[in-house]
């Protein structure tokens, strides 16, 4: 029951505040009107499609909204914050199976076979272009899904001459797709179907060969896919807002993709092609040197003696839900005149920005936490450095041994400091499966138990 200029003026306007939102979480202080503006944004798009052209039918829309809605908040509540990215995952893979079932849709829908010559045809290269982009990003996004899940192996599944294969199946795809836009009426419906099963295996292929400390680039890519995806079906749709939204949400995720690539010294080209999780050839470096072991109290002394501390949290930090004890670490050591940083590496934890947000979340105020460049730097004049719950960041075979399946990517030098604890629960290797010389250095020692246990007690030792 709106007029279609209000909704053009509606879309309109939130298409402005979801510019907004997005501008709005690029700093934590901004990140809550950032959400905000999301949330009326997304209510406007949603209240202005359903009162639109045909509301009358829109009551299975609401139906559908609720039931989805309730779904919703019920996995939301339900899901750890440490399974968080799985669940985006999922959700990316629902907004590619959407673009895929759009465009069958869109085809079959027979008021689009009323279109003739060349919006005909543009029609039928939307068609043909969403369900690729949503098929690759529906499957794509299920095998993340397993990895980040640990239902699939996280190391790269790359087999000889895969790169040539994807390109003889991009080729059939074109062949396909011209064969599709001169198909009469509804024939052209085998040509999608063979696509989207070639699409399907190449989203697959894609992230079967990425793995490792690698996986924080597709997560960041498949967000971007999920975007395009949802653009195509804005085309096919004929919605403006849709097309906003998806290419919002397409380029800002690139954006991250490459800031990621960047972070982890690795080519944005070669991630597209799902090529660089390749496993180096080569034995890998012996560990020299001997594991030592140290107390909480032992660490209390440490800490009470040092100028300076720097925290290095990483994903154990966040299974442990340690950040609130180590917020008041932070307190106890200012207290006593210590000066102390956070050290936060781009691809920590399981979400880009995880360690970020759980530091906010315990209140750790945000001049104190730095990013790797800067605390890198600090690190040779550091007393002491807590590695909490993190292994792949603060590993040195990333810089010295080119056997590594990490080797070239960034690390934070805490081998730098005067003395390392690492706090962990075993000699267990992290995501990527690579084992850490940190642990076997001089100026390491292990403290082994679950991270919020160890800082609780470490807490109590120096409260007394
Ligand atoms: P890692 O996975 O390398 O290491 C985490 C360590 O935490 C483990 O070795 C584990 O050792 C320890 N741990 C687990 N639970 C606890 C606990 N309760 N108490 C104390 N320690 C615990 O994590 P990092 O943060 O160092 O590195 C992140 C890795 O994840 C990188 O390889 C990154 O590429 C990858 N990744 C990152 C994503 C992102 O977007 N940030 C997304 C996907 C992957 P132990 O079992 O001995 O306790």
């Amino acid at each position: 029951m709106i007029t279609a200029q209000i909704q053009t003026a509606a879309y309109l306007f939130a298409s402005i505040l979801f510019i907004l939102s997005l501008g709005g979480l690029s700093s934590q202080e901004s990140a809550k009107r950032g959400v905000l503006y999301g949330i009326i944004g997304m209510a406007i798009a949603i209240l202005s499609t359903v009162l639109g052209d045909g509301a009358e039918g829109h009551v299975y829309i609401l139906i559908a909204i609720a039931i989805a809605s309730l779904i919703g908040i019920i996995v939301a509540r339900k899901v750890e914050m440490t399974s968080m990215p799985q669940l985006v995952a999922i959700l990316h893979s629902f907004v590619g199976l959407a673009a895929v079932l759009v465009g069958f849709g869109s085809y079959l829908d027979p008021e689009t076979h009323l279109l003739i010559g060349a919006e005909h045809t543009i029609h039928l290269v939307e068609v043909f272009i969403g369900v690729f982009i949503g098929a690759i990003t529906f499957t794509g996004s299920i095998v993340a899904w397993g990895k980040l899940d640990g239902k699939i192996r996280s190391k790269p599944l790359a087999y000889k001459g895969r790169h040539v294969v994807n390109i003889i199946l991009v080729i059939i795809t074109i062949a396909l797709g011209v064969l599709f836009a001169q198909a009469l009426g509804v024939e052209g419906i085998m040509y999608l179907y063979i696509m989207t099963a070639i699409a399907s295996f190449i989203g697959v292929m894609l992230v079967m060969a990425i793995g490792g400390a690698d996986m924080p680039v597709v997560v960041s890519m498949l967000n971007s896919y999920s975007g395009w995806a949802a653009a195509a079906a804005g085309f096919m749709l004929g919605n403006d807002l849709l097309i906003v939204t998806g290419a919002l949400v397409g380029s800002s995720g690139a954006i991250l993709s490459i800031i990621m690539c960047e972070a982890m010294n690795r080519s944005f080209l070669s991630v597209i092609f799902g090529g660089f999780g390749d496993t180096p050839q080569g034995e890998a470096k012996a560990i020299e040197g001997e594991v030592t072991a140290t107390t909480h109290e032992e660490l209390a002394e440490l800490l009470k003696e040092a100028k300076s501390v720097v925290i290095v949290p990483g994903y154990g930090m966040a299974v442990a839900k340690a950040q609130y004890p180590v917020k008041e670490l932070v307190d106890l050591l200012q207290k006593n005149g210590t000066k102390v940083q956070f050290g936060i590496h781009p691809v920590a934890g399981r979400l880009p920005g995880h360690m970020n947000v759980l530091l906010a979340e315990a209140n750790v105020s945000y001049d104190i936490v730095m990013e790797m460049e800067e605390v890198n730097h600090d690190l040779p004049e550091t007393d002491v450095v807590m590695v909490i719950g993190a292994n792949d960041i603060v590993n040195p075979g990333a810089e010295e041994d080119e056997t590594s399946p990490i080797y070239g990517m960034p690390v934070i030098q805490v081998w730098n400091a005067k003395s390392v604890i690492v706090m962990k629960r075993s000699m267990a290797v992290g995501y990527a499966g690579v084992q850490n010389p940190l642990f076997y250095k001089e100026n390491t020692d292990m403290l082994y138990g679950d991270a919020k246990d160890s800082v609780d007690k470490i807490n109590m030792a120096l409260k007394a």
